[in-house]
Protein backbone atom coordinates (compact mmCIF):
# COMPACT_ATOMS: atom_id res chain seq x y z
CA UNK A 1 0.00 0.00 0.00
CA UNK A 2 1.22 3.53 -0.89
CA UNK A 3 2.96 5.82 2.09
CA UNK A 4 -0.04 7.71 3.68
CA UNK A 5 0.92 10.85 5.60
CA UNK A 6 -0.77 13.29 7.56
CA UNK A 7 -0.45 17.70 6.54
CA UNK A 8 -2.77 19.05 8.96
CA UNK A 9 -5.75 18.08 9.15
CA UNK A 10 -5.88 15.85 5.80
CA UNK A 11 -4.51 12.54 4.84
CA UNK A 12 -2.31 12.59 1.66
CA UNK A 13 -1.15 9.60 -0.39
CA UNK A 14 2.72 8.79 -1.75
CA UNK A 15 1.89 9.36 -5.49
CA UNK A 16 5.20 10.76 -6.86
CA UNK A 17 8.99 9.53 -5.76
CA UNK A 18 11.51 11.31 -4.90
CA UNK A 19 13.71 9.59 -7.57
CA UNK A 20 10.84 10.14 -10.65
CA UNK A 21 11.05 13.50 -9.51
CA UNK A 22 14.22 13.43 -10.36
CA UNK A 23 14.24 11.94 -13.49
CA UNK A 24 11.92 14.06 -15.12
CA UNK A 25 13.41 17.80 -13.69
CA UNK A 26 16.53 16.06 -15.80
CA UNK A 27 14.88 15.44 -18.43
CA UNK A 28 13.58 19.19 -18.62
CA UNK A 29 16.74 20.57 -17.80
CA UNK A 30 18.34 18.35 -21.00
CA UNK A 31 15.44 19.70 -23.26
CA UNK A 32 15.75 23.42 -22.04
CA UNK A 33 19.76 23.26 -22.71
CA UNK A 34 19.22 21.88 -26.44
CA UNK A 35 16.49 24.44 -27.02
CA UNK A 36 18.55 27.37 -25.99
CA UNK A 37 22.30 26.51 -27.05
CA UNK A 38 24.29 29.19 -28.26
CA UNK A 39 21.73 31.54 -26.17
CA UNK A 40 21.15 33.18 -22.67
CA UNK A 41 18.28 32.36 -20.67
CA UNK A 42 16.28 34.58 -17.74
CA UNK A 43 14.75 32.20 -15.69
CA UNK A 44 11.99 33.86 -13.35
CA UNK A 45 11.00 31.48 -10.73
CA UNK A 46 6.93 31.74 -9.54
CA UNK A 47 6.93 31.70 -5.15
CA UNK A 48 6.34 30.53 -3.60
CA UNK A 49 5.50 26.95 -5.07
CA UNK A 50 8.59 26.81 -7.68
CA UNK A 51 11.45 27.12 -4.98
CA UNK A 52 12.10 23.78 -4.74
CA UNK A 53 11.77 22.65 -8.62
CA UNK A 54 13.04 25.73 -9.51
CA UNK A 55 16.50 25.17 -7.35
CA UNK A 56 17.01 21.65 -8.85
CA UNK A 57 15.80 22.31 -12.29
CA UNK A 58 18.26 25.19 -12.28
CA UNK A 59 20.95 23.37 -11.07
CA UNK A 60 20.91 21.33 -14.24
CA UNK A 61 21.23 23.86 -16.35
CA UNK A 62 24.31 24.74 -19.12
CA UNK A 63 23.42 27.51 -20.80
CA UNK A 64 24.36 30.88 -19.42
CA UNK A 65 21.66 32.31 -17.29
CA UNK A 66 19.99 34.67 -14.85
CA UNK A 67 17.64 33.92 -12.24
CA UNK A 68 15.20 35.71 -11.01
CA UNK A 69 12.20 35.52 -8.42
CA UNK A 70 8.83 36.81 -8.64
CA UNK A 71 5.40 36.45 -6.75
CA UNK A 72 1.87 36.99 -8.30
CA UNK A 73 -1.12 38.40 -6.41
CA UNK A 74 -3.52 36.54 -5.58
CA UNK A 75 -6.73 36.93 -7.64
CA UNK A 76 -9.01 39.51 -5.93
CA UNK A 77 -13.27 39.10 -6.98
CA UNK A 78 -14.85 36.92 -9.98
CA UNK A 79 -13.39 36.49 -13.57
CA UNK A 80 -15.85 38.86 -14.94
CA UNK A 81 -14.69 41.83 -12.64
CA UNK A 82 -11.67 41.95 -15.20
CA UNK A 83 -9.19 42.00 -12.21
CA UNK A 84 -5.78 40.74 -13.44
CA UNK A 85 -3.72 39.22 -10.91
CA UNK A 86 -0.31 41.58 -10.67
CA UNK A 87 3.37 40.64 -11.15
CA UNK A 88 5.01 41.39 -7.32
CA UNK A 89 8.96 41.84 -7.37
CA UNK A 90 9.94 41.35 -10.66
CA UNK A 91 13.38 43.36 -10.61
CA UNK A 92 15.04 41.85 -13.85
CA UNK A 93 14.33 43.90 -17.25
CA UNK A 94 12.88 41.40 -19.29
CA UNK A 95 12.65 43.26 -22.94
CA UNK A 96 14.76 41.38 -25.53
CA UNK A 97 15.64 38.32 -23.33
CA UNK A 98 14.72 34.54 -23.59
CA UNK A 99 12.40 34.03 -20.18
CA UNK A 100 11.76 30.91 -19.33
CA UNK A 101 9.15 31.02 -16.44
CA UNK A 102 9.14 27.97 -13.66
CA UNK A 103 6.15 27.57 -11.87
CA UNK A 104 4.58 24.48 -9.61
CA UNK A 105 1.73 23.59 -10.93
CA UNK A 106 -0.72 24.82 -13.90
CA UNK A 107 -4.40 23.65 -12.81
CA UNK A 108 -7.22 25.87 -14.54
CA UNK A 109 -4.01 28.12 -16.21
CA UNK A 110 -5.95 31.44 -15.10
CA UNK A 111 -2.89 32.39 -13.26
CA UNK A 112 -0.55 31.81 -15.81
CA UNK A 113 -2.58 33.36 -18.50
CA UNK A 114 -2.50 36.52 -16.36
CA UNK A 115 1.47 36.05 -16.28
CA UNK A 116 2.08 35.33 -19.28
CA UNK A 117 0.14 38.05 -21.16
CA UNK A 118 2.16 40.55 -18.67
CA UNK A 119 5.41 39.41 -19.26
CA UNK A 120 4.74 39.43 -22.97
CA UNK A 121 3.96 42.99 -22.84
CA UNK A 122 6.97 43.85 -22.16
CA UNK A 123 8.56 43.01 -25.33
CA UNK A 124 10.81 39.42 -24.40
CA UNK A 125 13.28 37.66 -27.09
CA UNK A 126 11.30 34.63 -25.96
CA UNK A 127 8.47 33.47 -23.56
CA UNK A 128 8.37 29.67 -22.06
CA UNK A 129 6.34 27.99 -19.45
CA UNK A 130 8.24 25.38 -17.07
CA UNK A 131 5.50 23.65 -14.83
CA UNK A 132 6.29 20.88 -12.79
CA UNK A 133 2.71 19.60 -12.55
CA UNK A 134 0.13 20.12 -14.93
CA UNK A 135 -3.69 19.03 -14.71
CA UNK A 136 -4.69 19.28 -18.61
CA UNK A 137 -8.35 18.16 -17.33
CA UNK A 138 -8.95 21.29 -16.02
CA UNK A 139 -6.76 23.81 -17.96
CA UNK A 140 -8.53 26.46 -19.91
CA UNK A 141 -5.70 28.51 -21.01
CA UNK A 142 -4.69 29.03 -24.75
CA UNK A 143 -0.99 28.63 -24.54
CA UNK A 144 1.28 25.85 -24.36
CA UNK A 145 3.17 24.56 -21.15
CA UNK A 146 6.42 24.17 -22.92
CA UNK A 147 8.08 21.84 -20.07
CA UNK A 148 5.87 19.82 -18.26
CA UNK A 149 7.33 17.45 -15.36
CA UNK A 150 4.41 15.15 -15.00
CA UNK A 151 0.45 15.43 -16.25
CA UNK A 152 -1.98 14.07 -13.88
CA UNK A 153 -5.08 14.12 -13.22
CA UNK A 154 -7.68 16.46 -11.24
CA UNK A 155 -6.50 16.29 -7.40
CA UNK A 156 -4.93 18.17 -4.82
CA UNK A 157 -1.40 17.53 -3.96
CA UNK A 158 1.26 18.65 -2.05
CA UNK A 159 4.82 18.27 -1.41
CA UNK A 160 8.17 19.69 -3.50
CA UNK A 161 7.33 23.53 -2.67
CA UNK A 162 3.48 22.88 -2.94
CA UNK A 163 1.47 23.46 0.48
CA UNK A 164 -1.47 23.02 1.88
CA UNK A 165 -2.33 25.56 3.74
CA UNK A 166 1.10 26.43 4.10
CA UNK A 167 2.14 23.22 5.23
CA UNK A 168 3.99 20.21 3.27
CA UNK A 169 6.19 22.06 1.29
CA UNK A 170 9.43 20.89 2.66
CA UNK A 171 8.41 17.22 1.57
CA UNK A 172 10.38 15.38 -1.06
CA UNK A 173 8.54 13.85 -2.85
CA UNK A 174 4.67 14.56 -4.29
CA UNK A 175 1.24 13.37 -2.21
CA UNK A 176 -2.04 13.03 -3.41
CA UNK A 177 -5.06 14.09 -1.33
CA UNK A 178 -6.80 10.54 0.21
CA UNK A 179 -10.31 10.55 0.53
CA UNK A 180 -11.04 8.09 3.39
P1 LIG B 1 -4.47 27.95 -11.75
O1 LIG B 1 -4.57 29.44 -11.92
O2 LIG B 1 -3.64 27.28 -12.82
O3 LIG B 1 -5.83 27.30 -11.61
O4 LIG B 1 -3.83 27.69 -10.36
C1 LIG B 1 -2.49 27.77 -10.11
C2 LIG B 1 -2.23 27.84 -8.62
O5 LIG B 1 -3.22 27.12 -7.86
C3 LIG B 1 -0.92 27.17 -8.32
O6 LIG B 1 0.16 28.08 -8.46
C4 LIG B 1 -1.13 26.68 -6.92
O7 LIG B 1 -0.83 27.70 -6.00
C5 LIG B 1 -2.61 26.39 -6.82
N1 LIG B 1 -2.92 24.95 -7.03
C6 LIG B 1 -3.62 24.41 -8.04
N2 LIG B 1 -3.73 23.07 -7.91
C7 LIG B 1 -3.04 22.76 -6.77
C8 LIG B 1 -2.77 21.51 -6.09
O8 LIG B 1 -3.17 20.40 -6.49
N3 LIG B 1 -2.04 21.62 -4.95
C9 LIG B 1 -1.57 22.79 -4.46
N4 LIG B 1 -0.87 22.75 -3.33
N5 LIG B 1 -1.82 23.98 -5.07
C10 LIG B 1 -2.54 23.95 -6.22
Amino acid sequence: MDKIIAVKDKKFALSISAEEIKKNVKRLADQINSDFEGKEVLFVGVLNGSFMFASDLIKLITVPCKVCFMKVSSYEGTESSGKVRQLIGLTEDVRNRNVVVIEDIVDTGLTMTDVLHQLQAMEPASLRLASLIFKPESFRGNYNVDYVGFRIPNDFIVGYGLDYDGYGRNLPEIYTIFDC
